[in-house]
């Protein structure tokens, strides 16, 4: 892969993809409007090719000749590139500026209302329908996914009742306040984090009346200066009650993504949890199944978004896209819960990657606008 500090432009990675040909379309990906979401900072490019998901399987060739074709632009150091279901009539979306105006807007409803949260592009809520499947250990490690395709990512801890973010990102100690009124967000692995669990006790029981979560949440995502962020990544309570409905209310979501374990899948946790951002309007970008499977060391890590069975068949039957996979392995759960999450302790191994490659997944779709897309609810 090429280095240095030449500037890539979009259109030398256009340029680059228009040679890369789909035999079985007769075309290239520029050509054939296949491209979409091309994101690129300094010198990393992140872009999504949209594909018949009847392809899937056959199309690992095409994804890894794309990013072969891209690495080889002076300049570029790191490429990521995904297949995404193609959003029927096969054209690219335009890729949408960076910053505050990338958030797609909503068609509609509730969630056109909310007012943004100044310089912040993209809220997404990390969700699940029960406690302990690992929403927690995936928000941070998704945030810090994101932060490796070199986007500026804000991680709000909503989970109020049992903040995990401070052990999880191995932050200690009181934010500042400049002025007495708002709050510095602390930082660390290049993230700017909020948790309730910086301002209390980490022992105090902490018995919260409904109104008081929600002044709790809109003071985190209002009051703190966040400055300008691509993504802020909110790691929301578990389950689908009242309290989770009203605060997803209250935050202007692009999207939300639902973390499930294969049994929560199965017992149809997961519908919840679709079925309440469903509610309040809030696109539902995918299901990630976490403790999917045990891992071995020297399996390496799976890519297969298209060809895995279980459960994207499920996510495909509850209408929405599965993001990917995640093993249960001792060495996320030791990393996570010593605040040295996988995706920057060990940035080389299979399952950093496979966080890498959902934050992408997540990525994508924000920039190429399909997250306002409504899941299709399939009752049965
Ligand atoms: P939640 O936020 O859903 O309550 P957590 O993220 O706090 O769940 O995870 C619960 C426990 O499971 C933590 O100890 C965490 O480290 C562990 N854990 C989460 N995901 C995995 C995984 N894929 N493999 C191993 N342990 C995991």
């Amino acid at each position: 892969m090429a280095t240095g500090r030449t500037t890539v432009t979009e259109a030398a990675v256009r340029e680059a993809l228009g040679k890369v040909q789909d035999d079985e379309r007769g075309g290239d990906l520029v050509g054939l409007g296949m491209i979409s979401g091309l994101t690129l900072r300094d010198g990393h490019v992140l872009f999504s090719i949209e594909v018949d998901p009847q392809r899937g399987p056959a199309l690992e060739p095409l994804r890894q000749a794309a990013e072969k074709a891209v690495a080889a632009i002076p300049g570029v150091l790191s490429v990521t590139a995904v297949l995404t279901a193609h959003r029927g009539s096969g054209a690219a979306a335009p890729a949408a500026p960076q910053g505050a105006q990338a958030r797609p807007a909503a068609p509609g409803g509730a969630q056109s209302r909310k007012l943004p949260v100044t310089g912040v592009g993209s809220i997404i809520a990390v969700a699940s329908g029960k406690g302990g499947v690992g929403k927690s250990t995936t928000a941070v490690n998704l945030a810090l996914g994101l932060a490796a395709l070199g986007l500026k990512v804000g991680l709000l801890d909503a989970d109020i009742y049992g903040p995990s973010m401070p052990r999880m990102t191995g932050i200690t100690g009181k934010p500042n306040s400049p002025d007495g009124k708002s709050l510095d967000p602390k930082e660390n692995y290049g993230l700017k984090v909020m948790s309730i669990g910086f301002l209390i006790d980490e022992e105090t029981p902490m018995i919260w009346r409904g109104p008081m979560v929600q002044s709790a949440l809109s003071q985190m995502l209002r009051d703190v200066n966040w400055g300008t962020l691509d993504v802020m990544v909110v790691d929301m309570p578990p389950g689908t009650g009242d309290a989770q409905l009203t605060m997803a209310q209250q935050v202007p979501l692009a999207g939300a993504v639902i973390v499930s374990t294969p049994q929560d899948i199965a017992l149809l946790d997961a519908r919840k949890g679709l079925n309440m951002f469903r509610k309040v309007d809030v696109p539902v970008l995918g299901i990630i199944e976490n403790m999917s499977y045990f891992c071995c060391p020297n399996c390496g890590h799976r890519t297969d978004i298209f060809s895995h069975g279980g459960a994207r068949a499920e996510a495909e039957k509850l209408g929405c896209d599965f993001l990917g996979e995640i093993p249960l392995d001792i060495a996320i759960r030791e990393t996570s819960d010593s605040g040295h999450p996988i995706v920057v302790s060990a940035p080389d191994s299979p399952h950093a990657e496979a966080y890498r490659g959902i934050a992408a997944r997540v990525w994508a779709k924000l920039r190429s606008g399909a997250g306002p897309v409504a899941p299709r609810i399939v009752i049965e």
